[in-house]
């Protein structure tokens, strides 16, 4: 199936079971680490002037839409994408995938989170396997303890919370390495061991319904701001494509017609 087209990244048009059923795949097939990216507006904006990050992203084997702004855009710009697959709700779904080979190790986020984190996804299900947890950090000076760790656990699902764009960079840079430990699925998740530690607070149900967890997340930690700078260029950049695409098709509609008189 075709990628949709954000703006340069490419965005898989799958919901939240087509991208449990490619993961469960992978953990099959057993070939090699795959890459599964969770996008958000920022993202995109980070790879326009971040070429390695747009690598990373153009290289990953899945993208699913993060944030409610990569739908919308989808939508006004004629690519449709799946609804929001998001790094806690992949995180969540994973923890629920009763696939005997999932064995998730939880990278990143603050000391203490992913301990935090792990304990929530073990009350709600029950069956997962959790082989190990580590703040870790995404400096190189980390990477033996890392590899170390994931040894010992025989982790196959690393679930890396480091921040963008420096996770998905970071699993891009090690991919090989990380393959040789016997991870089959390495995905950025972002904040998702936040919310799930219950440190961070979630959106209500219908903030997020309404597309307003951005908002929700400035209001709640406004030290964010600066970040969310991208929100108003992502949603030009937006706007000035659509007007591009409708010119180029009036263009073409223009040549067709004169070349059929
Ligand atoms: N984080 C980390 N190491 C770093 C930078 C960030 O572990 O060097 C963690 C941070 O504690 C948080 C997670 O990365 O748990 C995601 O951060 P943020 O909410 O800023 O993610 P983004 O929105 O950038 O994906």
């Amino acid at each position: 199936m075709t990628r949709a087209d954000i703006l340069g990244v490419a965005i898989d048009r799958v919901d939240l079971d087509e991208t449990l059923a490619r993961i469960a795949g992978w953990l099959d097939a057993s070939a090699g680490l795959r890459h599964v990216v969770t996008v958000n507006p920022e993202f995109v904006i980070e790879a326009r002037r971040n070429p390695e990050f747009a690598a990373a992203l153009a290289g990953a084997d899945l993208a699913t839409a993060d944030g409610v702004g990569i739908v919308l855009a989808g939508k006004l710009l004629g690519e449709p994408v799946g609804p929001r697959v998001t790094g806690v709700a992949l995180t969540e779904a994973l923890a629920d995938l009763r696939h005997p080979g999932a064995r998730l190790f939880l990278l990143g986020a603050a000391p203490g989170v992913a301990d935090e984190a792990a304990a929530r996804l073990r009350e709600k299900s029950p069956g997962v396997e959790i082989a190990g947890t580590w703040a870790g950090a995404p400096g190189d000076d980390a990477l033996p303890e890392i590899e170390r760790r994931l040894d010992e656990a025989r982790a196959s699902v690393l679930l890396v919370a480091f921040g963008h764009p420096r996770q998905d960079l970071w699993i891009a840079q090690h991919r090989e390495r990380l393959a040789t430990h016997g991870i089959l699925v390495a995905a950025g998740v972002g904040g998702a061991f936040d919310y799930l530690s219950g440190r961070v607070p979630r959106a209500p149900s219908w903030i997020r319904r309404a597309g307003l967890e951005w908002l929700y997340r400035l209001v709640r930690q406004p030290w964010r701001w600066r970040r969310q700078m991208a929100l108003p260029l992502f949603v030009a950049l937006v706007a000035r494509e659509r007007v591009m695409r409708a010119l180029n098709r009036a263009d073409n509609g223009r040549q067709a017609g004169r070349r059929t008189r």
